[in-house]
C-alpha cells in the first residue's frame, strides 16, 4: 500500500514538475514575443507657443506626459517650445513635411495655405468651447477638419478650447466706431478682416512679440488671450484698457497635428491611446481656463490698476454685421470652405435655440 502511494505521490510530482516548465517555457517564449514586438517610438513635438506656457503651451506638456504613461514608455514625446526648433508659424509646413512628427498650435495661423482652416479655431460670433465640441465630435466637425488637411500629410485632432477670450488691451478708450480707426491692432485670422475692415490695421504675429511691439508701439493694441494668459505676458504693464467680450473669438480651439506616415506607423493600441490623450488634454485646457481665468481679472483690476470696458454696442453691433459679410466673401469661391461654413451655421442655429432656454436662461437666473 506505502509502495502504491508513494508511485502515486511520484507520478504526480512528475507532472507538476512537468506542467511547471511547460508553463514557463510558454511564459518565457510569450515574454520573447512580447518583447520582440514591442517597439519604441521617439517623436519631437514643435508648438506655436512659449515653452511651458500656461493654457495652451500645457497642453502639448500634458498630453506628452499622458501617452508615455498610458504606453508605457513605448511613445515617448519630447515638446518643443516656439523658437527651439523652429518659429512658431512654421509649425504647420514642418509637422507636413514630416520633419518632426506632430505640433500643437491653432488652425487660424494657416489661413494663408489653407483658408478653410480659419473655421477649426474660432469664429467672430461664432460658437463656444461647448458648443464647437459639440460640433466637432457630434456634428460632423472633424470629418470635415481630416479632410481639410488630408491634402497636407496632417492628421488633426482637437487640442484643448481657451472659452470665450477677452477683446483685447487699447491704450485709448473705443466710445464709437470712429475710435477703431487707425488703430494697429495684433489680431489673427478673418476677425483681423473684420476689424481692419472696420477702420482699424490688424497685423498677425506670435504672443511671445506682442509686449514688445505694444511696448515700442509697433501696435497700439492687441488682442491675446484672456486674463490668466494676458497676466503672464504682462500686457498691463504696456496697455491700459481692457475691453469685453472677445467677440473675435468665442471659443477658440486649438489644435494638435499629426504628420499622416508617422501617425499610421503606430500600432492600434497607441493610435488608440494618442486619441484618448488628446480628447483628455482638449477638455483640461478649458476647465483650466474655467478655473483660472477669473482669479487673474481680479488681480489685473485690483493688483495692477487695469480699467476693464465694455465695447459699446454700436461697435459691438458693427462688428458682427462686418463679419458676416467678411465669412460671406470668404467662402464665395471655395466650395469646401463654404460647406464647412455651412455646416457651423446650421449647427449653431439648432445649439444657440436650445441654449436659449437652457445655459442661457440659467445664467440670466442666477
Ligand atoms: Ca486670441
Amino acid at each position: 500500500m506505502v509502495g502504491l502511494k508513494f508511485c502515486k505521490f511520484r507520478k504526480s510530482l512528475i507532472l507538476i514538475i512537468i506542467s511547471f516548465f511547460i508553463v514557463s517555457c510558454s511564459d518565457e517564449v510569450a515574454q520573447t514575443e512580447e518583447s520582440l514586438e514591442r517597439k519604441n517610438y521617439s517623436w519631437r513635438l514643435v508648438t506655436t507657443w512659449p515653452k511651458n506656457y500656461p493654457g495652451v503651451g500645457l497642453g502639448p506638456e500634458n498630453f506628452a506626459q499622458l501617452v508615455e504613461e498610458m504606453t508605457d514608455g513605448r511613445l515617448k514625446i519630447k515638446v518643443y517650445g516656439n523658437g527651439e526648433l523652429i518659429p512658431a508659424l512654421e509649425v504647420f509646413d514642418t509637422v507636413s513635411r514630416g520633419t518632426v512628427e506632430m505640433g500643437h498650435g491653432a488652425a487660424y495661423y494657416w489661413i494663408g495655405k489653407l483658408p478653410a482652416a480659419q473655421f477649426f479655431t474660432t469664429l467672430p460670433f461664432g460658437l463656444n468651447a461647448q458648443e464647437r465640441n459639440a460640433w466637432l465630435y457630434f456634428g460632423g466637425g472633424i470629418e470635415l477638419w481630416e479632410k481639410a488637411y488630408e491634402p497636407f500629410n496632417l492628421i488633426p485632432m482637437a487640442g484643448g478650447n481657451t472659452g470665450v477670450q477677452m477683446g483685447g488691451w487699447f491704450n485709448k478708450e473705443i466710445n464709437s466706431l470712429e475710435d477703431l480707426k487707425g488703430i494697429r491692432i495684433r489680431m489673427p485670422g478673418l476677425a483681423g478682416e473684420v476689424f481692419s475692415r472696420a477702420g482699424g490695421e490688424a497685423v498677425l504675429m506670435p504672443g511671445s512679440e506682442i509686449f514688445t511691439n505694444l511696448q515700442t508701439g509697433v501696435i497700439d493694441a492687441a488682442e491675446w488671450i484672456g486674463p490668466y494668459n494676458d497676466l503672464t505676458f504682462g500686457f498691463h504693464q504696456v496697455a491700459k484698457y481692457y475691453y469685453y467680450p472677445g467677440w473675435q473669438e468665442p471659443g477658440a480651439m486649438t489644435e494638435f497635428i499629426f504628420n499622416k506616415e508617422a501617425f499610421d506607423e503606430l500600432p492600434d493600441d497607441i493610435k488608440a491611446i494618442v486619441r484618448t490623450a488628446a480628447r483628455a488634454v482638449n477638455q483640461n485646457m478649458l476647465d483650466e481656463y474655467t478655473a483660472r481665468n477669473n482669479k487673474a481679472l481680479i488681480s489685473l483690476i485690483e493688483d495692477h490698476n487695469v480699467i476693464l470696458k465694455r465695447f459699446p454696442d454700436e461697435v459691438l453691433e458693427e462688428l458682427e454685421k462686418i463679419s458676416k459679410e467678411v465669412l460671406q466673401e470668404f467662402v464665395a469661391n471655395d466650395d469646401f470652405a463654404k460647406e464647412i461654413y455651412q455646416s457651423i451655421l446650421e449647427f449653431k442655429k439648432g445649439v444657440s435655440n436650445y441654449h436659449k432656454i437652457s445655459e442661457q436662461a440659467i445664467y440670466d437666473l442666477r
